[in-house]
């Protein structure tokens, strides 16, 4: 297996300098003690990122003044609650570059969102002799579904292979692509390999032979701004946690011309338009696939995690990830016996690696004494760990919020595990 000498430069947007006293100071959690009382530096981004105190007071405000079902009440609470949550999806719909807030769906995550075009497009749309093509690298959750779908179907399930470095390999792309292609479901960022796709290169290639493409956007929308439009995909899901926003709120974006097309996956209240003993028809979209009371709270605080992040600014916490990841690769790379997975030209946010002789859960166990919060282990990635024959690696993962000395903290860990175990 072939490593190239170079990985990862800081390659996003301006070298503003941030306040980062003052942000740290924003996320009470980052000032919390890990084990032994040692500081605690928290490196598990891409699992879940930790939460401003802008979206956890959001969070609490809601409950404390404005807490009522929306839609449904002509109360006053109602009626403040709806406004909000209506709010939101405006917001959210500007930050991902939608045509309009009808093309949002809120989800429970991207698990959600991805299951939800497989469950209601897919398993209405797809027929024997089409086909689905995913990508070795995908997480689980943008690979099951399809699997699922397709025997559900009778389509079939294909895989764009990846390369030493963990880039897609196009040229085999370009073969498994073909007329038969209804859609191509893509991750715009790997959260086992932190590799940056050309999603936008490859969206054209897909559309053109006539299939729909899907984008796994969990590790892009908290690392570079989004736009849809750009990309040129038909559907792009994403999840609230780890966009400094709470846990079970997620995103589906939908184009709209599609998502008009598409059943309800799920039924209830909130979701019909009219019912009778008889039969029942749909509220258009997004109403359409949200049956049932949604995530209010989850929802507002979703908000204000985008207020927030668009304060920092998207550009900037993209350069500041790549200086993060561009020093930690270096230092890592050189502590002997380190071997990286994932060393893809274009890369985002997360360092994955293995050392020698050692099982990566005993160097995580080792860097958690050291109050370093890292996950070790298959990243819900299983294919991509027999891709590069190892059972599970060692992730960092990091968010605008890290520092240089975390890195050092992180480093120090590595080679006292290499010590300990090596
Ligand atoms: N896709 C990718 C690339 C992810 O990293 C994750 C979360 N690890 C998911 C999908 C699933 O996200 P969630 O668990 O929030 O639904």
């Amino acid at each position: 297996m072939t490593e190239p000498a170079t990985v990862a430069p800081p390659r996003h947007g301006p070298a503003t300098p941030l306040d980062i006293d003052g942000i740290r100071a924003d996320f009470p959690i980052l000032g919390t003690a890990a084990r032994d009382g040692r500081p605690l530096v928290y490196l598990d981004n891409a699992a879940t990122s930790q939460k401003p105190r802008q979206v956890i007071d959001a969070v609490s405000r809601f409950y404390a003044s404005e807490n009522a079902n929306i839609h449904r009440g002509l109360h006053f609470l109602s009626e403040r609650a709806t406004a909000a949550f209506d709010v939101a999806r405006e917001k959210v719909a500007r930050f991902l570059g939608a045509g309009s807030p009808s093309e949002i769906v809120f989800t429970r995550g991207t698990t959600e969102a991805i299951n939800l075009v497989a469950q209601s497009w897919g398993r209405t749309s797809l027929r024997p002799g089409d086909e689905v093509l995913v990508t070795e690298m995908e997480h689980h959750a943008n690979l099951v579904p399809w699997q699922v779908v397709c025997e559900q179907t009778g389509a079939a399930f294909r895989a764009v292979p990846i390369t030493d470095r963990g880039e897609l390999n196009l040229d085999a792309f370009d073969r498994l692509l073909t007329d038969r292609t209804r859609l191509f479901a893509v991750g715009h960022v790997s959260n086992a390999l932190g590799t940056m796709n050309p999603v936008r290169e490859l969206a054209v290639r897909a559309r053109a032979r006539g299939a729909l493409v899907l984008v796994d956007g969990a590790q892009s929308a908290p690392h570079f701004p989004i736009d849809v439009a750009e990309l040129g995909c038909d559907f792009f899901a994403c999840s609230g946690h780890k966009l400094f926003g709470p846990t079970g709120i997620g995103v589906l974006y939908g184009r709209k011309a599609i998502l008009d097309e598409m059943p309800p996956w799920q039924t209830g209240g909130d979701m019909v338009e009219r019912v009778t003993l008889e039969g029942s028809t749909w509220a258009p979209p997004p109403a359409r696939f949200e049956a049932g009371t949604p995530p209010i709270a989850e929802v507002i605080g979703l908000a204000a995690a985008i207020d927030y992040v668009e304060r920092v600014g998207l550009d900037v916490i993209g350069h500041r990830e790549g200086e993060l990841l561009g020093r930690a690769t270096e230092l890592v790379r050189a502590i002997p016996g380190v071997r990286l997975v994932g060393t893809a030209r274009e890369k985002a946010a997360v360092l994955s690696f293995v050392l020698d002789g050692v099982h990566p859960h005993d160097v995580g166990t080792v860097l958690d004494d050291e109050g370093v919060a890292v996950r070790a282990g298959h990243h819900c990635a299983q294919p991509v760990m027999r891709r590069f024959g190892v059972p599970a690696t060692v992730r960092a993962s990091f968010a605008f919020y890290n520092t240089a000395d975390e890195i050092d903290a992180l480093v120090r860990g590595v080679e006292r595990a290499r010590a300990v175990f090596g």
